[in-house]
């Protein structure tokens, strides 16, 4: 990593996002007028609902142009809270929610809200990019737990009662998985509960964003166990659910103190998110998750064909992900091999790198996620798309030597 004098440590400490990294070589090859398919970034290929962006127009033929309430308007606050009874049978109140600029700005809240510097943060390997540089950024110890795929990338009660120290401050994972795409049953997160039943200061992040595009089960959220409840803090948005990636909608659902401790932090930093993007928000809600099956639908038929073609590629090994639209192959058999002009893949950044630049495929290495031997690829791209990139990943898999 490289440092710059002036910066201060903690930007000199911090790593580049990695999905937004591949993304953007991605665009710059695109820009050079090469053909490049993007399975870098995790985001819904599909439009917001019209009748999400016409709220939105509304919004601003209203002139919801001015500040908004620093935890978001009290009735998107109570959408969310209708959304969290109607469709996870949990009970919350509006001073118990905070509405932020997208999950990730939630994600970060809460850690900052959380973790004094030195504390631990346990995080289940892999996870997503950004969970490690957020416990970072708040002077926080990441502690992993590593998962493989013949756990189908799951931790263990036991696992999670070894890492668990008197330092401890947070647990944080998401179900369903970025980049895994596994799914934690009712029956699996009730065993992991008994663990924290045993250490009453440890919090729970509860990282819900793809709790919709789930293909085995109903949406299971560990908030539902009273014993823990308060403890928990779900993190949910609109990004995923109803394609709005780029409005920055997300938010937190967690006891008073929390909530009220986010909206003090976000009052000093950012403000009430944009208050078109909340009014939309509102309608979003209310009506129902139509749009969302349509794209589930896309994702399953996706899933299969991605699965298909990776199977038929003599190296790679894969699971059958049980939710978001992320594959997480194990690629390391390619390591030591060399590509045509004689560089040698030494990790999944040089193979993610080797396909974006020789395959014109982009994907993202599995380091960046906490597991070396992995890359990931988005399947939120169109059928034809993900066909001919995953003919170019094989090609280019079988170049090297
Ligand atoms: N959590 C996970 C697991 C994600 O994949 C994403 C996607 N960017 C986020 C949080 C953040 O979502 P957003 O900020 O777009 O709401
Ligand atoms: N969640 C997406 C991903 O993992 C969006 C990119 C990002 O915010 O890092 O690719």
């Amino acid at each position: 990593m490289s440092t710059t004098s002036f910066l201060s440590n903690r930007i000199n400490n911090l790593s580049e996002s990695a999905t937004l990294k591949m993304t953007k070589l991605g665009r710059e090859l695109a820009a050079k007028g090469i053909n490049v398919i993007s399975l870098s970034v995790g985001e819904p290929d599909f439009n917001t609902p019209a009748h999400v962006k016409d709220a939105a127009k509304k919004a601003l033929d209203d002139n919801y142009t001015r500040y908004s309430p620093v935890p978001g308007y009290p009735d998107l606050r109570q959408a969310i809270v209708n959304k969290l009874k109607n469709e996870n049978g949990l009970d919350y109140d509006i001073s118990q929610i905070v509405v932020s600029t997208g999950a990730k700005q939630s994600l970060s809240n809460v850690i900052l809200t959380l973790i004094n510097p030195g504390e631990e943060v346990i995080i289940p390997t892999p996870y997503w990019v950004s969970y490690s540089e957020m416990v970072t950024l708040a002077e926080g110890k990441s502690v992993f737990i590593d998962t493989d795929i013949e756990s189908n990338f799951k931790i263990t009660p036991a696992q999670l009662e070894e890492a668990i120290t008197p330092n401890t401050k947070l647990f944080m994972f998401s179900s369903p998985c970025n980049p895994t795409g596994s799914v934690y049953s009712k029956d699996e997160l009730a065993a992991l509960v008994t663990v924290f039943e045993k250490h009453p200061n440890i919090f729970i992040l509860s990282d819900e964003i793809y709790e919709h595009i789930n293909f085995v089960d109903q949406h299971e959220s560990i908030a539902q166990f009273d014993s823990i409840r308060d403890r928990v803090i779900i993190v949910n948005g609109f990004s995923k659910a109803f394609a709005m990636t780029g409005w920055r909608l997300g938010y937190i659902a967690a006891n008073k103190e929390i909530a009220a401790a986010n909206d003090k932090l976000q009052g000093q930093t950012t403000s009430g998110t944009c208050s078109i993007a909340q009014r939309a928000g509102i309608v979003a809600y209310e009506q129902g998750l139509e749009s969302v099956n349509t794209m589930k639908e896309a994702f399953l038929r996706r899933r299969k064909l991605v699965y298909d073609l990776l199977n038929d590629i003599p190296g790679v090994k894969t699971n059958l992900p049980e939710g978001a639209f992320y594959f997480f192959p194990e690629i390391s058999s390619f390591f030591g091999k060399k590509d045509p002009e004689g560089n040698e893949i030494k990790n999944s950044a040089d193979l993610a790198l080797y396909l974006l630049n020789f395959g014109h495929v982009a994907t993202v290495g599995g380091d960046s996620f906490g597991n070396d031997n992995y890359i990931r690829l988005s399947y939120a791209a169109s059928d034809e798309s993900l066909i001919e990139a995953l003919r170019r990943i094989k090609e280019a898999l079988t170049n090297l030597i």
